[in-house]
C-alpha cells in the first residue's frame, strides 16, 4: 500500500467534490486521521505537505507529537477532562467538545498556557447515543455562555453521520449540522465563529463536502484499515 498515492487520490476526490458542489477546493481542508498508525507511515504524508493530523486518543497523540513536530494536531475523539492538561500547550483544534464541564477545563488549561484554544462543538446529528455530542439546544446554550470560558474559542461544529448505506440519511444528517451552524450565526462574537463544519470520514466525505464540510477527517482511505 502506498500511503502517498492514497493521499493524492483523496486530495483529488476532495477537489472534485468541492468543484462539483460549486465550492472552491481551498474551502475544504483534509485532516489525515493517524490513529493506530505508526510514525514511520505518518511521515510519508507530512513529508508530502499534509500537516493537519487527527488523533482520537490523547495518550496515542502524546506518543507521536515529539516525532512529528511540524504537524498541526486535531483532537477528534471524545476527550476526558483529566487529559486536557496534556494537550493544552499545543493542540491546534479540538473537534469534540461535548459538555460545559469539558469546555470549562479546556478554558482553564488554555489560560494557564497563556493561549486561547480553538474548539468545535460536537453535535449529535445521528440521534445514536453511542456517537456522543451535544443536542442542538445544549450547544446553543453553551454559545450563549462563552464569557464563562475565556480560554476557548468556538470555530464551528463537528458531527458524525450514522453508519449506513443509505446516502440520503447521511446527507440529511450532514445537512442538519449545516443548518444548525446557520441558526447559530446570530450568536457569533469575538470568541464564537461559525466558520468550520467538521464532517465526513472515508466512507462519506464526498457527501459531506456537497453539504458544506470545511474539514474532512479521513483515516482508512489514506492509511488502510485498522
Ligand atoms: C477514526 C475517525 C475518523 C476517520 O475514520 P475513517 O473511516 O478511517 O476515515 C474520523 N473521525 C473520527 C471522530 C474518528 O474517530
Amino acid at each position: 500500500m502506498n500511503v502517498r498515492e492514497n493521499l493524492e487520490a483523496v486530495l483529488l476526490r476532495i477537489e472534485a467534490s468541492a468543484i462539483k458542489a460549486g465550492r472552491s477546493p481551498e474551502s475544504v481542508r483534509l485532516v489525515a486521521v493517524t490513529k493506530t498508525k505508526p510514525v514511520e507511515l505518518i511521515k510519508a504524508v507530512t513529508e508530502a505537505g499534509q500537516l493537519d493530523l487527527g488523533e482520537n486518543r490523547v495518550q496515542e497523540l502524546m506518543e507521536k507529537v515529539d516525532s512529528l513536530p511540524e504537524a498541526r494536531w486535531h483532537l477528534i475523539g471524545s476527550l476526558q477532562r483529566n487529559k486536557v492538561k496534556y494537550i493544552a500547550p499545543f493542540i491546534y483544534l479540538i473537534h469534540s467538545v461535548d459538555s460545559a464541564e469539558l469546555l470549562a477545563e479546556i478554558s482553564r488549561r488554555a489560560v494557564q498556557n497563556k493561549r486561547v484554544i480553538p474548539c468545535l462543538l460536537q453535535i449529535n446529528i445521528s440521534g445514536e447515543a453511542q456517537k456522543g455530542g451535544l443536542e442542538e439546544d445544549e450547544a446553543e446554550k453553551l454559545l450563549e455562555e462563552m464569557e464563562q470560558f475565556p480560554g476557548a474559542e468556538i470555530r464551528g461544529l463537528m458531527g458524525m453521520a450514522e453508519f449506513t448505506d443509505n446516502e440520503q440519511v447521511i446527507r440529511e444528517q450532514f445537512r442538519r449540522l449545516r443548518l444548525a451552524s446557520e441558526r447559530y450565526k446570530p450568536l457569533e462574537g469575538e470568541r464564537v465563529k461559525m466558520r468550520e463544519l467538521s464532517m465526513g470520514m472515508s466512507g462519506d466525505f464526498e457527501i459531506a463536502i456537497a453539504e458544506g464540510a470545511t474539514l474532512v477527517r479521513v483515516g482508512s482511505s489514506i492509511f488502510g484499515g485498522r
